[in-house]
């Protein structure tokens, strides 16, 4: 039979995953011979057998429930319901990892119009007990039933102001006794039932509310946002109660064994005389210092510390602890790995293995990669942010705090920032034109587009904050305004956006700037050292390239050479190429282009010294490119000497119906070969410049995109080279240089093995490949995802973490077919997920040489590629 209840004297750490965090610790301490208030921890796999009986605790479960209770009974000698001494208990949720998403604790259940009594009695104190039974309800009612607590709340004071009390303490035995009747209407008329006495009844609806809470929309969002399965379920902790409210004696508090903020080695906590545990957290009264503890109750100061260090030492990390005082007697509740911020985590995890408790690799993997976003980017003021008021939520497009005044244009953005503002670009979505207000903006709004669209991408490479696809935003770009969460935002006006979490506030917020410290290069050479993966970056500028360099990027992986004709003096240039009409024309703007071509490709391999650089070819989606204002066609019209109609029908002959399946890139190649022959010849022409000016050797990588057939690839192969060797016999060089291509059509990843007969590398264009397997665009899935995430059929967006099962398929297969044909193929990932630990995890798996990803994620891909070296070790022979 299923074992489902474990008391905590029969559990241990290494039952996390069956016990939940809490549980295993509990059962950790116990079995430490800490003071632990006993009692027993329902399992993670009662949680999911209670969602496969169609949301039913099953006969087995709340059979095995009973018999724990049975048993703390007895251990604690007293009974539940008991008119003398009833015992009582909290009932706490506690997943394999804290999740502060889910259901809150409930204290003091067992309590009921009988129970009540016997409580008065056994304490002496029937204020206590009145008071305890009506929180109970209280809690019970709001946590359990989700009764408004406002209307508690509300009953409360209007029984302080009849009776005259200033505060909840002022209220007598009496006061408080017609307190809990009121508190039953509430709950009779809120729900057409009495409030429960019968004690068992109390538990096992807790019991199932902890359940559900596993699934509240808070506690989705949190794991969409950690990475955390929804498979796993909650475990139930049902603790016998311990009071910190039984007078100056007693009392409660949380402390750090290291301070959370800053990692400093000190015990770091608050506690507070005569109080329950929400007392603390409510911040109704101001907590001591833990030191105060000293002065208050010097024995009980003593043990804590002993038994803090005791657990540090342990557990060989920073500890988070709950603690209560009842009459002198210390207790522990729980501890845990403490949360912590980045700065706190590398600091922590280099001086204990300067203290010799833990490995260097220890330290690597305790370190959880996504946070390191808060070191490379500004964050908002803890403080400042509880005060904030939301009003709405979006993608988490590219990360870090911004706070700034609303502005709807990318000129506006340029020009108020140019007189000193902080702005916040607000658009229906970007596209290429405004580049320039992107960067002069601290952060990005669109209504528009999904994790890979045009705002996310680009922003993630400058590392301006982000927050993309939001639907609910009613914007009217021309008049200046857009409302949101009911509230109305004109040009001008300030917000906030958290690009980590997708959240937009009102106002303006305070934010804390990026910093870096020693430990963070100490950590990051610990992972170099580890790691198989080697990692590259998406840079398409010199400048994003340089600033990868020092983040520690190994290579370029991706140049979207596209993308190289963002500024405003160049983009007519490239508009004037795709709408030429015939072949001498596009030959002209060619030949405008190739300078350009030439001198940033220069600049990039200067930049990279030597290290290797792939330039993929041009790949521009149409409607990224096609001119939109009637402004904008004008000018192109004078540019290129045409009339505006000329354009306007150019325009709508190259009109597609899905531009991200349309004529786009080695397409275009195929259509227009003299388009690779011009990015040939500025590749190469560049590199063997570079070659003989600085010295650096330089072996070109050109990667075609989009390929689905080997014939294609030949073709534009075929192409390329003959221009290569033009090239290279004009100069009279011997110049490497490699051919690839990206493989991100399902197609290619089908006949990877006959398409590597062509191709001397692969890079997984893992946005197009997700795109084109789940058959859904990558900048209009933002509009349905929610409600995919909401009735649990995805848990993630495909296009920020990898779908492994499906599209992983695909990589592992291509990679596996591309050896087959050429053993030393080159296989690396170019698309968003090069950046995304989960991902990076899989590609080590799948034996990847290596990542690429955005600048300011390059950090988090070597630290997570050492974390995935470390769990997968690879098989070095
Ligand atoms: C991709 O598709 O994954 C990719 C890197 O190319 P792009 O995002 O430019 O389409
Ligand atoms: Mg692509």
């Amino acid at each position: 039979m299923t074992k489902w209840v474990y008391l905590f004297k029969e559990g241990n750490a290494d039952m996390r995953n069956l016990l939940g965090g809490k549980g295993a610790n509990l059962a950790e301490m116990t079995g430490l011979g800490l003071p632990i208030p006993q009692g027993f921890t329902v399992t993670t796999e009662a949680c999911t057998n209670y969602y496969e009986c169609g949301k039913k605790i099953s006969d087995e479960v709340e059979a095995q429930i009973f018999e724990g209770l049975k048993t703390l009974e007895e251990m604690q000698g007293k009974k539940f319901g008991d008119t003398e001494d009833p015992l009582l208990v909290s009932v706490r949720s506690g997943a394999r990892v804290s999740m502060p998403g889910m259901m809150d604790t409930i204290l003091n259940l067992g309590l009921n119009d009988v129970a009540v009594e016997g409580f008065a009695k056994k304490t002496g104190n029937s204020r206590f007990a009145y008071d305890s039974y009506r929180r109970f309800i209280q809690m019970f009612s709001d946590v359990v039933k989700e009764v408004d607590k406002a209307k508690f709340e509300g009953a409360l004071d209007m029984m302080k102001t009849a009776k005259g009390a200033k505060y909840d303490t002022d209220l007598t035995a009496d006061d408080l006794k017609e307190l809990i009747n009121v508190f039953k209407g509430i709950y009779r008329d809120a729900l057409g039932e009495d409030f429960p006495q019968d004690p068992k009844v109390q538990l096992l609806e807790a019991v199932k509310a902890v359940f559900r809470s596993w699934d509240n929309p808070r506690a989705i969002y949190y794991r969409r946002m950690n990475d955390i399965p929804g498979d796993w379920g909650t475990a139930v902790n049902v603790q016998a109660m311990v009071f910190g409210n039984m007078g100056d004696t007693s009392g409660t508090g949380v402390a750090f064994t290291r301070n959370p903020s800053t990692g400093e080695k000190q015990i770091y906590g608050e506690y507070l005389i005569n109080a329950q545990g929400e007392d603390v957290v409510a911040g109704v009264r101001t907590p001591e210092p833990i030191t105060k503890l000293k002065e208050d109750l010097p024995e009980c100061y003593d043990q804590f510390m002993n038994i803090a260090h005791t657990l540090e030492d342990h557990y060989r990390d920073m500890q988070d602890m709950e603690f209560t005082i009842q009459e002198g007697k210390l207790y522990f509740l729980q501890t845990r790995n403490g949360k912590r911020t980045a700065q706190a985590a590398l600091r922590i995890a280099c001086e204990l293995v300067d203290e010799g408790k833990i490995s260097p690799e220890e330290a690597v993997s305790r370190i959880d990669a996504k946070s390191l976003d808060q070191l490379l980017h500004p964050c908002f003021d803890p403080n400042a942010i509880k005060m904030a008021t939301e009003i709405g939520s979006a993608l988490p497009a590219s990360p870090g705090a911004a706070t700034g005044k609303v502005y709807f244009t990318a000129e506006a953005a340029k020009l108020h920032n140019e007189a000193g503002l902080k702005v916040i670009l607000v658009r229906l979505e970007t596209s290429p034109e405004d580049i320039e207000g992107m960067h002069a903006s601290e952060g990005i709004l669109t209504v528009r587009g999904g994790m890979t669209s045009h705002a996310a991408v680009v922003a993630r490479g400058m590392g301006t904050a982000c927050v993309s696809g939001c639907g609910e935003i009613d914007i009217n770009e021309e008049e200046g305004y857009f409302t949101l969460g009911g509230k109305t935002i004109k040009e001008g006006d300030y917000i906030s956006i958290d690009g980590s979490t997708g959240k937009i506030y009102l106002g303006e917020i305070q934010t804390i700037p990026a910093s870096i410290s020693g430990n963070f290069d100490r950590i990051m050479k610990w992972a170099d050292e580890i790691r198989d993966l080697k990692v590259r970056t998406n840079a398409d500028t010199p400048a994003d390239a340089l600033n990868a360099v020092k983040f520690g990027a190994e290579g370029i992986g991706l140049c979207r050479t596209e993308h190289m004709f963002f500024d405003a003096e160049r983009i007519p240039k490239i508009r004037r190429m795709i709408l030429s009409k015939t072949k001498e024309a596009r030959e002209i703007a060619l030949n405008q282009l190739i300078p350009y071509q030439k001198g940033d490709f220069k600049a990039l391999y200067e930049v990279m010294e030597g290290r290797p650089v792939t330039i993929r070819f041009l790949d521009p989606p149409l409607h990224e490119f096609l001119p939109t204002s009637t402004e904008e066609m004008v000018a192109l019209a004078k540019d290129m000497n045409v009339t505006v109609e000329e354009i306007a029908m150019a325009k709508a002959s190259l009109h597609e119906f899905n531009p991200m399946m349309g004529h786009r890139g080695c397409r275009l190649a195929v259509t227009y070969p003299e388009i690779a022959k011009m990015q040939t010849r500025a590749v190469m022409e560049a590199a063997i410049e570079v070659k003989q000016e600085k010295g650096y050797d330089i072996v070109p990588e050109i990667m075609i995109p989009l390929v689905g057939e080997k014939k294609e690839l030949a073709f534009v192969k075929k192409v390329v080279v003959e221009t290569a060797e033009r090239v290279k016999a004009y100069y009279e060089s011997d110049i490497e240089y490699h051919i690839g291509t990206m493989i991100e059509i399902p197609r290619a990843a089908l006949l990877a093995d006959e398409i590597a007969e062509e191709a001397e590398f692969f890079s997984f264009g893992t946005n197009d490949l997700t795109q084109m397997t789940f058959g859904f665009s990558r900048d209009d899935a933002g509009k349905f995802l929610n409600a995919y995430y909401d009735n649990k059929i995805y848990e993630s967006d495909p296009f920020a973490r990898l779908d492994q099962s499906g599209v992983g398929q695909l990589v592992e297969m291509a990679a596996q077919k591309g050896r087959s044909t050429r053993p030393d193929i080159k296989l690396g990932i170019c698309g968003e997920h090069g950046g995304d630990p989960s991902s990076v995890e899989f590609c080590h798996k799948a034996g990847l040489n290596y990542v690429s990803c955005s600048p300011f994620r390059v950090p988090i891909a070597r630290l997570a590629a050492a974390q995935a070296a470390l769990a997968y070790p690879r098989d070095k022979k």
